[in-house]
């Protein structure tokens, strides 16, 4: 059996079976366009192929676990079951300004081990299959369309990290931006990395349109070590060549992702070396007020104060570098940024602890 959005594989089952090609187009059709979720209802084809379908080939792989949406009703997080029970996590985030953004899993927990991150503690249970990541996104543009709504953002910034993952993740893209399949533009995906510098020179030649986000978090080799163990192999100078590469490459201003945590990443000194980091670049910063998630960290990390967070803004304004302030959504039904680790009903519902492949360096 194999995925619907296998396309090499079903056009082979097709070709093996004498039928002809034309047919893809209109299982094609009917999957991203007419978004028919049953091969008996797909009436363009006749009835043998649609049973050679269903014999075959199986139209989600995700069940759906559990649903909730946020008391204001701008997010709403699903859980699903993947074949083998693992959990994972999809957000739909509506804006007041009527564009929707699903953030998408893209790991069963995550082997980088960054200090702040709920996600982080599970360590790595296994990758997602690229068929898996689309169906977060066909299951979003499903239940927006019965709002009346479309889809038209999508960010990788679930669980996992998405460079990690790279073929899975690559082929996952495709079909989200594919003309004949979800056709959603380049420029309206964003993959965020916690500093993978191999992926994002890959990044840089399959996809320089899709924007790309950086998790720096802290401006020196020193503080980031703290926070995030990645910098063991892929220290800051690394991570920044690959991205003056990537941006000569693509032209493509870069968002950086900056956690704000009360006396760990809001240093004053920080203030000027952020600056100085920065000045020059094509750069856009985000800072994102902490998330205590699941107060597993709660006791000694705490969120900056917006006070200090637009002291760094200043900072940053004095080289010329724009920075906004991450407005978070959903963090009453954890669904915010980094705490997507599986909680429900505060059990969690993690099948199996993965493995970590860095230790962080601050014990948990
Ligand atoms: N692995 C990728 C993408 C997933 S994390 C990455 O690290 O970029 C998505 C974003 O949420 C990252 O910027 C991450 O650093 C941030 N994040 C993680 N835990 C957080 C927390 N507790 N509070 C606020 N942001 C957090
Ligand atoms: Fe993984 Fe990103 Fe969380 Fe770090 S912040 S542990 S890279 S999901």
């Amino acid at each position: 059996m194999f995925s619907i959005h296998d396309e090499p594989s079903i056009i082979g089952l097709l070709e093996a079976n004498g039928h002809k090609k034309f047919r893809y187009a209109q299982v094609e059709n009917a999957i991203y366009k007419n978004l028919i979720s049953d091969f008996d209802k797909i009436e363009t084809l006749p009835k043998d192929i649609r049973t050679l379908l269903t014999e075959n080939c199986f139209y989600n792989s995700l069940s759906l676990h559990s649903e909730k949406t946020g008391e204001d009703g701008q997010t709403t997080k699903f859980l699903f079951k993947t074949h083998d029970d693992k959990m994972i996590e999809a957000v739909i985030m509506r804006h007041l300004s009527g564009r929707n953004t699903l953030c998408v899993s893209c790991q069963a927990g995550c082997p980088m081990g960054c200090t702040f991150c709920a996600t982080g503690k599970l360590g790595l249970i296994r990758n997602l299959e690229f068929h898996e990541i689309i169906d977060q996104i066909m299951y979003a543009v499903n239940h927006l369309a019965r709002e009346g709504k479309t889809l038209r953002n999508v960010v990788y910034m679930g669980m996992g990290e998405p460079l990690l993952n790279y073929e899975n993740v690559k082929r996952s893209i495709q079909i989200a931006c594919g003309q004949k399949k979800l056709d959603l533009s380049n420029r309206r995906i964003t993959v965020s990395t916690c500093g993978i510098a191999p992926g994002i020179l890959r990044m840089a030649e399959d996809f320089p349109q899709v924007s790309l986000a950086i998790s720096l978090h802290a401006p020196t080799d020193e503080a980031r070590k703290k926070i995030m163990p990645v910098e063991n192999t892929y220290p800051l100078t690394v991570l920044m060549e690959a991205i003056d590469a990537y941006v000569a490459k693509t032209n493509k201003r870069i968002f950086y992702e900056y956690i704000m945590i009360a006396g760990v990443t809001d240093r004053l000194e920080y203030i000027g070396e952020l600056a100085k980091l920065l000045e020059g670049r094509l750069a856009h910063v985000n800072f994102i007020p902490y998330n205590p998630g699941e107060g597993f960290m709660g006791t000694w990390y705490q969120p900056t104060s917006k006070i200090m967070i637009k002291k760094f803004q200043e900072g940053l304004e004095k080289v010329g570098i724009p920075s906004t302030i991450r407005h978070t959504m959903g963090d009453d039904i954890d669904a915010a940024c980094g705490q997507l680790a599986l909680k429900e009903e505060g059990v969690s519902l993690a099948t199996e602890t993965g493995k970590s492949l860095g230790k962080p360096t601050v014990s948990l």
